[in-house]
């Protein structure tokens, strides 16, 4: 966990496919002392979330809301436990909703056609196996968000599709912070663009880092490499050049 000023930013390992990742939800510690945990994590991970939280103080019963960044099962795994452990409001974009909530299948999980020719598959790798046959993550969405929307302890919404159809990332005013989801990765410290593996609409996923790079930037969050607090502004609108 690192704490820097109103955000306490989560250190969790998770192996999910691809192997063992740190992976980086945040709490926002909102003016009434709440907190707004922008993502989840893999299934499973409401303990470690809550041990994060105790040692900045806090603890997995502040959170009053969720914001997603996007459905994909490394950010949304733990969102179902965690609004049952604490009865938090449910916050995405509206494009995102129907992944979140059930109603569609996950844009990057193979077809049900797919699926049953790779269960028959002697040689599927058992975390694939695990993976393709979970019931999907069905959380209902309490409030839809937009692109612009202000929320209080100024937060405000960016949609960034491309990664996913709905995906949004998050941008602090006080404090200058950028909370990019998958819009970005980083590695120690470098900006990087979004993992092509992983975005289906790269176009749109680069279109999404040119919005980004128009904010007035001090720190950057990216989910799957951590912070970056050196030149970030000068990294973000590098990258967006490319
Ligand atoms: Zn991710």
């Amino acid at each position: 966990m690192k704490r820097m000023g109103d955000l306490i930013v989560l250190e969790l390992e998770a192996t999910l496919m691809g192997g063992p990742m740190v992976i980086h939800p945040v709490a926002i510690v909102m003016p009434d002392g709440t907190l707004t945990l922008v993502d989840t994590g893999i299934p499973g991970m409401t303990d470690a979330i809550d041990a994060e939280l105790k040692a900045a103080g806090h603890s997995l019963a502040d959170v009053k809301q969720v914001i997603v960044t996007h459905h994909d099962l490394d950010h949304i795994g733990s969102l179902e436990a965690v609004v049952a452990a604490t009865g938090a409001e449910v916050l995405a974009l509206e494009a995102e909703v129907p992944y979140i909530d059930g109603r569609e299948r996950s844009q990057k999980m193979p077809s049900e056609e797919q699926v049953q020719a790779m269960l028959v598959d002697p040689n599927l790798n058992p975390a694939m196996r695990a993976m393709i046959t979970r019931p999907p993550v069905k959380v209902p969405v309490t409030r839809v968000l937009h692109d612009g929307d202000e929320l209080p302890g100024g937060i405000r919404v960016v949609a960034t599709p491309g990664h996913t159809v709905g995906h949004l990332s998050v941008y602090l005013t006080g404090s200058k912070t950028l909370i990019t989801g998958d819009a970005m990765t980083s590695e120690g410290g470098t900006l990087n663009g979004p993992n092509e593996r992983a975005t289906p609409d790269m176009a749109g996923a680069l279109q999404s880092v040119k919005k980004l790079s128009g904010l007035d930037v001090q720190t950057v969050l990216t989910y799957h490499g951590g912070l970056v607090t050196e030149n970030a502004d000068a990294q973000l609108k590098a990258l967006a050049n490319i």
